[in-house]
């Protein structure tokens, strides 16, 4: 695999990504590859998201136009705006669309020690809500008992940051993150809650701060 360097990718802010003979241009997380003279080293590619640069510069000359119709000046502050908020919205939906294959490969289960409780929190996580694509931010609280088998403690934020990564309801993202690890760990019990704050909410509409909202998933069904 040959590229040539197309971003810095020293920003950690970033993703890095690399251009192609072809054109074809592939985005990663930059702590998930290693550089080499002829190339890279892909190593676990969970945060992967491949945009071809004719798409990239649809994106941003469609962002362009949307500053345009809104009559945001340009100015030499947000010159490379379109850019970077196309970037960011590229890592914040790369999971959209994504089946769990890369999260599998790293959900290996152990044998279970025996029936404790485990609980796992607080995990951090930010997601883009689904109707204003505006970011919720909080942390979630998992706990559970297992039956045959249990997860690496490490596994509990991966899952939740690869559920995170795409535009959901927090509804939706706590079913999907309850019920994937639910079908991996087969446990006896599971909870899972997730707390958060949606700049949707803050920042816009009735600009409330600090409101919380709670959800829970818990299996079996109705174990609240
Ligand atoms: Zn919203």
């Amino acid at each position: 695999m040959n590229g040539e360097q197309r971003y810095d990718k020293g920003k950690r802010e970033y993703t890095t990504a690399f251009l192609y003979p072809d054109g074809q241009e592939i985005i990663l997380d930059h702590l998930d590859v290693e550089l080499h003279e002829n190339g890279i080293e892909i190593i676990g590619v969970k945060n992967m998201r491949v945009v071809s640069e004719s798409k990239m510069n649809s994106l941003v000359s469609h962002y362009k136009a949307i500053m345009e119709e809104l009559g945001i000046k340009t100015d030499p502050e947000n010159e490379k705006t379109p850019e970077r908020v196309v970037k960011a919205l590229l890592e914040m939906t790369r999971n959209d669309g994504v089946g769990t294959e890369e999260l599998d490969k790293q959900m290996t289960v152990f044998s279970s020690p025996g029936e404790a409780l485990i609980e796992v929190s607080p995990i951090s996580f930010t997601s883009l809500c689904a109707h204003h694509h505006m970011p919720f931010v909080g942390t979630a609280y998992i706990s559970y008992v297992p039956d045959e088998h249990i997860l690496g403690l490490s596994k509990f934020p991966r899952a939740v940051e690869w559920f995170s990564r795409k535009p959901s309801t927090q509804e939706t993202l706590t079913i999907e993150i309850g019920k994937y690890l639910v079908g991996r760990l087969r446990p006896r019990k599971l909870t899972i809650v997730l707390e958060a704050e949606h700049t949707c909410v803050s920042s816009r509409g009735v600009k409330a701060h600090g409101v919380g909202t709670k959800t829970t998933y818990a299996y079996p069904k109705g174990d609240v």
